[in-house]
């Protein structure tokens, strides 16, 4: 290539069509190359791409899956619809090296040129080494690329201790990848905190413990002053300027970037003053046929270093270069995302440097989890935040805080760990709220995407808009809003679970049967893709839990619980658990009794009794909650399963035993169902009652399984439900022996749990399935399947394996750890603030804190 194209007229005087070149390919690069060809400008264009590094754009963000086996094919974001368009002329593995403004034309490193009209610069940022002396010995890295990347692996290969310069974002990620390839990691923080940017003083402190709880030492308040070689010419070890030393095989430099303007620079264009191409709300530079893009750019002074505001940039300009008007104004910079596998959000004015701002704060010590919510003077409106350890409600956090709308929730309420209702939440939003928060996409260009550009499915959405293509928290979000608007239309709905598994959770439930599929990761190898989210990962752990019935908090397992289930209890709006210990058939003798009542007098708990005809234990603290059970486990009692989507009680009344109207024994009928199903995991919640005769004191046609004596035994009612959508349960056979009344009941339940949705409830299940009622006594009743067999021996394998989670886990040292490391410190903890009301404590409401002595913001940067 050592010839100069003319973008303006060809040899023969003909107009050539009009050159566009884009000098760099990564994150952004490849972005803008979607959003040419989403604006069909591609179609009228001849599209240059140049790019320094070998290989086509990868997700930078996820670099270090590649210690992790990820191979570039997996990192590859590059579109190959786009390289195989016959517009487009790629050139990998070269540079741009200068600008000729007055030719219009870029000079490459092999000194060939490229004739341009636009000239779009994506050159992203490169990292800064300071100039410590000893900083570029072999054994030294930086770590940006996979080239970078691939050196620290080989070299990982013969060294044991590996330090990071630099505890910002980058550094911890660069701190995994050590981690992963098995070294002592070290990481040396100039400032006094970890993450300085993005997290207050408490909030680094319970990610410094998460950390250094992997194995990772953490130095803060720390600056390098020299790096020593060994005798062999690589680094060796690292002089800080208070005078100690630490030993390393590798460094890491992770102390910052800087966007890579030289083009610009050495073009004469202007640049801003700390650094980047200086472009304004146009993103076109001092020169009209420059632009700039991503890392590279200073928007009005200001450099993104994230990952969002360049895709919004990409679109911006794509869009102006095909004529329209649009402008870029700024972007939110939220940050959320896993470090170290530890949950970390910051967003909006997360520092409370607003005039007059206040805090909630819900801060645990033990699970080290950390959530700050800025608030207006006011007490009105949601000003930012800080989540650490658990960034549950992060995306809905945000949407208050970008909306700037008064907040009807209590904050302490919206501080706690929650667990999304995406339905919920999909129904409060407004048309201009923000849906995926890494692509500015909102509610209203979802729905017109799916009433507009007619998507159908997840993934057509996903193309269309880019929602749910970074960090992928939003895809929940998403796919009801697509069911919704779908359904709203009378179209048929993508069943698809999420964007790891395009099967149902039906399918997926008959091939891990079928299959015998143990784990998780089998699972995905076997049928999915990607590395599972929020939606499937819970999912495939109930179905695992139902199909195997192993410990939910096995190793294996552990991680895809939700916060409910990893803690086996529910967690309550205050951040503090509920205790919930089973009461089968709602029948309990007076030792009993009082072992709860010393049990909620030691503790000081709030007692109460349920509509199931238990007991529940509020206002435990985690740390609490193993002293607690084990004093339950010891008297006799065992987990209720109030926190898990599974059995909860079998309500029931006295029956004959005691009434005088009753013609059967209820009770230990109960008593017997509730053994019989206790712990069975399902798609949703389920409850049961028996009434002793048909005047139904227990209410069982509200249940998801309903008992009703008769003369000649019991009537089977079945999709009973209270709650929202209350529905009456339908008569599923009558007249049934005990005998039989178990085996209908078996077959419903296993079948039920076999052919449901996530998190739909026998009522919705039964309004959905095809034949109702009749289809579901065909199968449970005459076999019409030919399943009686399996469905039966199914339950037989869950009650012969039953057993309580909260004895397994008092007799797991590992997983008791989880709640008593207890660290004593002497934060306040905001978060839990009670108050006595008839006798016993509950939370205190916004307004009662209100009048408590406010939290000093200043104290807690
Ligand atoms: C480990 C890591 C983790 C990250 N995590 C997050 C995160 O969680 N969230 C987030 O928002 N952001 C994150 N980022 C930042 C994110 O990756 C960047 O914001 C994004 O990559 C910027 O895209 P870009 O295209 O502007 O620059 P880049 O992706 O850096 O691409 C620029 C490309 O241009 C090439 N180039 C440079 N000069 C020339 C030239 N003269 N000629 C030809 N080619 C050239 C470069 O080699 C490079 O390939 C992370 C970054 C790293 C390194
Ligand atoms: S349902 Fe019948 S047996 Fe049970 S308490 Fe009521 S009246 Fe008595």
């Amino acid at each position: 290539m050592q010839h100069t194209h003319s973008a303006r007229t060809s040899a023969a005087g003909t107009p050539r069509p009009r050159s566009v070149v884009v000098a760099g390919n990564g994150m952004v690069g490849e972005r803008f190359l979607a959003e040419l060809a989403r604006t069909r400008l591609l179609d009228r264009i001849h599209l240059v791409v140049i790019g320094e590094e070998p290989v086509p754009a990868y997700d930078r963000v996820h670099l270090s899956a590649r210690v992790e086996g990820a191979t570039v094919e997996d990192l590859s974001m590059a579109d190959p619809a786009i390289r195989q368009h016959p517009n487009v002329t790629e050139h990998l593995g070269r540079r741009v090296d200068a600008i000729d403004r007055s030719n219009r034309t870029v000079v490459l490193d092999d000194g060939a040129t490229v004739a341009y009209d636009d000239l779009v610069l994506a050159t992203g940022s490169r990292p800064f080494v300071p100039p410590i002396p000893g900083h570029d010995l072999p054994g030294c890295h930086v770590y940006r690329t996979i080239g970078d990347l691939d050196g620290i692996v080989t070299d990982a290969s013969d060294a044991s201790r590996g330090v990071v310069i630099g505890g910002g974002l980058l550094g911890l990620e660069a701190a995994n990848a050590l981690r992963l390839l098995g070294l002592d990691v070290q990481v040396i923080e100039f400032a006094p905190r970890l993450m300085p940017r993005q997290l207050d003083q408490l909030a680094s402190d319970a990610l410094r413990s998460r950390v250094e709880e992997l194995g990772l030492t953490v130095r803060t308040d720390t600056a390098t002053a020299a790096l020593c070689p060994g005798d062999d010419g690589r680094v060796a070890r690292l002089e800080f300027t208070d005078g100690s030393v630490v030993d390393a095989d590798i460094v890491v430099f992770s102390a910052g970037i800087r966007a890579r303007d030289e083009l610009a620079r050495d073009a004469g264009l202007d640049v801003g003053e700390r650094g980047g191409v200086a472009v304004g709300p146009s993103l076109t530079s001092s020169d009209p046929h420059v632009h700039a893009i991503g890392e590279c750019a200073s928007v009005d002074g200001m450099v993104y270093g994230l990952v969002g505001p360049g895709y919004t940039m990409a679109r911006v300009l794509a869009e102006r270069l095909a004529g329209g008007e649009v402008t870029f104004d700024g972007a939110d910079l939220s940050t959320q995302l896993k470090l170290l596998g530890v949950d970390v959000a910051s967003f909006g004015d997360a520092m409370g440097t607003t005039d007059g701002a206040r805090a909630v704060v819900y801060d645990d010590p033990i699970t080290q989890i950390y959530r700050k919510l800025v608030i207006s003077r006011d007490g009105t409106t949601l000003l930012g935040g800080i989540l650490v350890g658990d960034a549950s409600g992060h995306d809905r956090l945000l949407r208050l805080v970008l909306s700037g709308r008064p907040v009807d929730a209590p904050f302490a309420a919206l501080a706690a760990p929650t667990v999304e209702d995406a339905g919920a939440v999909a129904g409060e939003l407004h048309d201009d709220d923000l849906v995926c928060t890494c692509n500015n996409v909102t509610k209203g260009q979802v729905c017109a995407a799916v009433t507009e550009q007619g998507c159908r499915t997840l993934p057509a959405l996903t193309a269309a808009t880019n929602a749910g293509t970074g960090c992928g928290s939003c895809t929940a979000l998403c796919k009801r809003i697509l069911d919704t608007e779908m359904a709203a239309a009378g179209l048929e709905v993508d069943t698809s679970l999420c964007p790891h598994f395009p099967q149902t959770r039906q399918e997926l439930y008959e091939i891990v049967r079928v299959k015998g599929h143990r784990t998780f990761d089998e699972l995905l190898a076997d049928v999915g893709r990607g590395s599972g989210c929020a939606t499937c990962k819970p999912t495939i752990a109930s179905i695992l839990a139902t199909i195997t019935n192993e410990y939910v908090l096995e190793p294996q397992h552990a991680p895809l619980q939700d916060t409910n289930d990893r803690f086996l209890a529910n967690i309550q709006k205050d951040g503090t658990y509920s205790v919930v210990p089973r009461v089968p058939g709602g029948e309990i003798t007076p030792d009993k009794l009082m072992v709860i009542a010393e049990v909620a007098k030691e503790f000081d708990l709030y007692t109460k009794i349920t509509g199931g005809q238990r007991i529940d234990l509020l206002g435990a603290r985690l740390e609490q909650l193993p002293a607690i059970w084990r004093r339950l486990v010891d008297a006799g009692f065992e987990s209720g399963h109030a926190y898990g989507k599974a059995l909860r009680t079998v309500k029931s009344c006295v029956g004959r035993t005691w009434c005088r109207y009753g013609v059967q024994d209820s009770t230990t009928l109960a008593i017997d169902l509730e053994e019989r199903y206790r712990g069975l995991r399902s798609p949703h919640k389920i409850k049961m009652a028996v009434s002793g005769c048909s005047r139904e004191c227990a209410e069982a046609q509200g249940k998801d399984v309903g008992v009703i004596a008769t003369e000649n035994g019991w009537n089977l009612y079945v999709a009973g439900n209270g709650g929202m959508k209350p529905q009456h349960a339908v008569l599923l056979a009558t007249d049934l022996s005990t005998e039989d009344l178990a085996r209908a009941i078996d077959r419903f339940l296993a079948y039920y749990v076999r052919t449901a949705d996530r998190l739909e409830r026998t009522a919705t299940w039964l309004n959905r399935i095809e034949g109702g009622i009749e289809h579901v006594r065909a199968v449970v009743i005459d076999d019409s399947l030919g399943l009686a067999d399996e469905l039966e021996a199914q339950m037989a394998h869950h009650v012969a394996t039953h057993a309580c989670e909260w004895k397994a886990t008092l007799s797991d040292p590992e997983r008791l750890a989880m709640f008593t490391s207890y660290v004593d410190d002497d934060r306040p903890d905001a978060s839990l603030v009670h108050v006595r009301e008839r006798g016993q404590k509950r939370p205190a409401t916004d307004e009662e804190r209100r009048t408590l002595p406010l939290l000093d913001l200043g104290a807690m940067r």
